[in-house]
Parts: structure tokens; sequence; C-alpha cells
């Protein structure tokens, strides 16, 4: 008989010790058809299947694996925006990001109708600032994520799929100290606050620097933040985050890196270009082919001089992207997308390629 006890899982261990988790630590469960989950004070699972019989497991690596998960780094066209670029900034340090699903992803995702509205967005976010000059981010993200009670009472499958979030990637804006005193008053909050706004980072010289924590209004965040203090109850040194704040770092890395090139470069025009295209597939549930073609005469260079990156003849899928931009950069060529927006190709050697977009 063991006197250690095990207790009903609060929100942020309900959050943590899923099914789906368990298997990400140990994937010897996903065969056995797990009935539930609880813990016990010496931070160990009971893990117990449909027949009633009971394993024990150490509760860490499930943690790591809903770390891990939660801040998941999408792929390259997961959050692209349908004119192919990243985050839109909309006010006070808010930026839209774009479901790519509508324009890049499987056929049946695809929906023009819904990528048109969010290329409304794309293009008209300077005037909608203008026209709307007291909405709040937050108003943006009830309309892009169709979060308004208006469609409470729709059922659920019948509502209009989220057409993108809205992310503070750089935190919230600092807010006026009264202002402060007026919130903290009104919902009596404790200092948690604090603890959310700011996280201590480490800089290139290893030495630690503070840093403002991204926010975003996506369900997986706010529920995190509902229950931060259990979550960092329950794992060390929690920071809240989600996938979109994810890609967008990863996002801004891969540009911070291009510019860093084309600094060293001078204002020369590189002769190490790569020039890469997105072609969707015509199958349900065809991933799209994803080419990189490359010169090392220029981007204006005639078709004989252009080679098309090939790795044992299979196509590139959409999961190769970031690492082959990692490679393009680290070789030092400098890509740029061969899809124009004015529909006019970005060469003329490659303009056959690029014309059915
Ligand atoms: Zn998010």
């Amino acid at each position: 008989m063991t006197n250690l006890t095990s207790t009903r899982l609060n929100e942020a261990q309900q959050m943590i010790y899923t099914i789906s988790n368990v298997c990400r630590a140990y994937p010897e469960y996903e065969n056995r058809n797990i009935n539930s989950v609880s813990k016990r004070d010496d931070d160990t699972l009971i893990i117990t299947d449909e027949d009633g019989k009971t394993f024990t497991e150490d509760a860490k690596p499930v943690q790591q694996a809903f770390t891990r998960f939660t801040n998941r780094l999408p792929h390259f066209f997961k959050y692209l925006n349908p004119s192919y670029g990243g985050k839109v900034h909309f006010k006070e340090g808010a930026y839209m990001l774009c479901k790519g699903d509508y324009k890049f992803g499987y056929k049946n995702q695809r929906n023009t109708t819904l990528e048109q509205l969010q290329l409304k967005f794309v293009n008209g976010m300077k005037k909608l600032k203008e026209n709307q000059p007291y909405a709040r981010p937050s108003d943006l993200a009830m309309i892009l994520q169709r979060t308004s009670s208006d469609y409470s009472s729709v059922p659920e499958e019948f509502r209009q799929p989220p057409l993108g979030y809205v992310v503070y990637p750089y935190g919230l804006p600092e807010v006026p100290k009264e202002q402060q005193i007026e919130i903290q008053n009104l919902f009596d909050l404790e200092d948690d606050a604090e603890d959310i706004d700011i996280t201590e980072i480490k800089d290139k010289d290893n030495k630690p620097k503070k840093m403002r924590t991204p926010y975003c209004f996506c369900p997986s965040y706010q529920r995190q933040l509902r229950c931060v203090s259990q979550l960092k109850d329950e794992i060390e040194g929690y920071t809240i985050g989600c996938k979109h704040i994810s890609w967008i770092q990863k996002f801004d890395e891969f540009l911070g890196r291009k510019s860093t090139l084309e600094m060293n470069l001078e204002n020369k025009a590189s002769e190490k270009v790569v020039v890469w295209g997105f072609f969707p597939s015509d199958h349900p549930k065809g991933q799209g082919v994803f080419r990189v073609f490359y010169s090392n005469k220029g981007l204006h260079a005639p078709k004989k001089d252009w080679k098309e990156l090939r790795e044992n003849d299979k196509p590139y899928t959409v999961h190769d992207v970031w690492n082959l931009f990692h490679r393009m950069l680290s070789k030092e060529y400098v890509p740029y997308c061969g899809h124009q927006s004015n529909g006019t190709p970005i060469n003329q050697a490659l303009k056959e390629v690029f014309k059915c977009h």
C-alpha cells in the first residue's frame, strides 16, 4: 500500500497531462487505449487503460511534451499571407497573422472567397486603422477569429472558419502607471501580471536581457493565461507561448538573416540568387510542391544559367521550406519569391514556371 495521494487535476494539469501528451512523451501508450490520467504528489502519473490496468510514469517528460507541442513551429506556408508576406501591422504593436490554408493548403482547404477576404485586410490595413480609430486589437482579433458573441448561437460546424489571428510578437504596449492601478483595483489582479509581461532571455553574449513577453489572442494562449500561476507551479520556469508566436519569431529570423546578407553585399546586387515558388496540389490530400531555382549570375541571368535544386528526384514539400531557407542563406544565396502580385514574372528565364499563378 502506498500513502501517496492522487488528487483531481487542476486546470493547468488538465492541459498538460492529456492522453495525447502522454502518448507524445511515451509513444508505447499509443497502442494501449488510455482511459484516464491522474497525478500523485510525488510527481508520478497514474495511467489507467480501458481494462482498468494501471501504469506509473514520471510526469516530467509529459510536461516537456506539452511545452514542445504548445510552442511547435508550423511550416512556412501555414501563416504566410496571400501576398506571400508575414505578419501585417495593425496598431500599438499588434499584428494580423493570416491562416495560410486557404491559399496554400490541401485542395479541400483552399477557399478563394476567404483568401480574397484576407487580402482585403492585408492590403487595406492602413485604411482600416484610419477609418476605425477606436478599434482595438482585440476587436480585430474577434473579427478574424470569429469569436464574437454574435456567433455563439450558430452551431460550430456552420461558423465561418477563422481568417487569422492577432499577435503582439514583441509584447503588449506599456500601460501608463495610473491606468495599471485602476485595472488592478477593478479586477483585483495579483502581481502575476508583472511576470507575464517581462521575460528574461540571454543575449548573444549570454548576458541576461529583459524582453517583453509576446501575447496572442488565440484560444491556446488565452487558456494558458487563465491559469498561468498553476502552470508555473507545475512546470519550473514556465513561459506562455503558442505556435503563432513561434512562427513569427522564425519568420523574423529569416527576414533578419536575409537583410544582413543583403547589407553585407553593400548594395551591389547579389550574383548568388534563388527564386522559389509554391505549386499547390490538385489532389484533395496532396501537399503541393515547393520548387527552388538557383543561379550564380544574378536575378536577370539567361535561362541557361538557372538550375533547379533537387534531391534524389523527390519534390520538396512545405515541410522542407524552413530548412531550405536556412541552407540558402548559410551559403549566401539571396532568396526571392517567384510569384509576383502584379502578375509580371520576376525574370524572363523563369516565366514559364511561374505563369500559372
Ligand atoms: Zn497564438
